[in-house]
């Protein structure tokens, strides 16, 4: 109605999908839409290792490997972001929460200031799709045995999110095989605006 970025209501939701799905791309599009901020874990550990920072070192070789890293590790990493100020009015989580462990610990970061997820967008790309599309980036973790490494993590870690999601009336599905602007349209669509 008012026509502009900002909601009245914080939204709290999180993009889900396989390595390779779009979800970073569309992440920050959606979140600068929304006026609230994009939360990359992956970038995030990333600025770490980068920065060869005690956490970075305990992560890099797990990264390098495609493998996920400790879940009491990244509740910590998520707790403090989550903390900072401009977490208060919103978020849009990218890359976590990976595990049915993590979703948990999530819910229970929230629900310590009686917050709770309004929506999980999981965005749909054909297997084929998504191993082009990550092999065309130039990322470390980039290389054919570490994207098949991520894939098969993802089907059997972070795929039963979907139905624990589903189970919670949260889940949204958007196709994630067409061009970014359709993609970030139909994903704000199913946020409600
Ligand atoms: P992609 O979206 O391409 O799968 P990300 O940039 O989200 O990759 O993450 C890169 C790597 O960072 C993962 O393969 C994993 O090693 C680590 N990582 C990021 N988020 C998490 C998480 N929530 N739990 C465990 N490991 C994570």
């Amino acid at each position: 109605m008012d026509g502009g970025a900002r909601r009245r209501r914080p939204l709290r939701a999180v993009l889900l999908g396989a390595p390779g799905s779009g979800k970073g791309t569309q992440a920050e599009r959606i979140a600068s839409r929304l006026g609230v901020p994009a939360i990359s874990t992956g970038d995030m550990l990333r600025d770490q290792v980068a920065a060869g920072t005690e956490l970075g070192l305990r992560v890099r070789d797990v990264m390098a490997a495609g493998s996920l890293v400790e879940d009491d590790l990244m509740a910590e990493v998520v707790r403090a972001r989550l903390a900072r100020s401009d977490a208060q009015r919103g978020f849009l989580l990218d890359g976590y929460p990976r595990t049915t462990v993590q979703a948990e610990t999530l819910e229970r970061l929230l629900g310590a200031t009686d917050a709770r997820l309004d929506a999980v967008v999981l965005l749909e790309v054909p297997e084929e799709i998504l191993v082009l599309r990550t092999l065309g980036r130039q990322r470390a973790d980039d290389r054919e045995d570490v994207v098949r490494e991520r894939l098969r993590v993802y089907r059997e870690k972070t795929e039963p999110l979907v139905g624990y999601y589903q189970g919670r009336g949260l889940l949204r599905r958007v196709d994630g095989d067409q061009a970014v602007e359709r993609v970030t349209a139909a994903v704000l669509a199913s946020l409600g605006g």
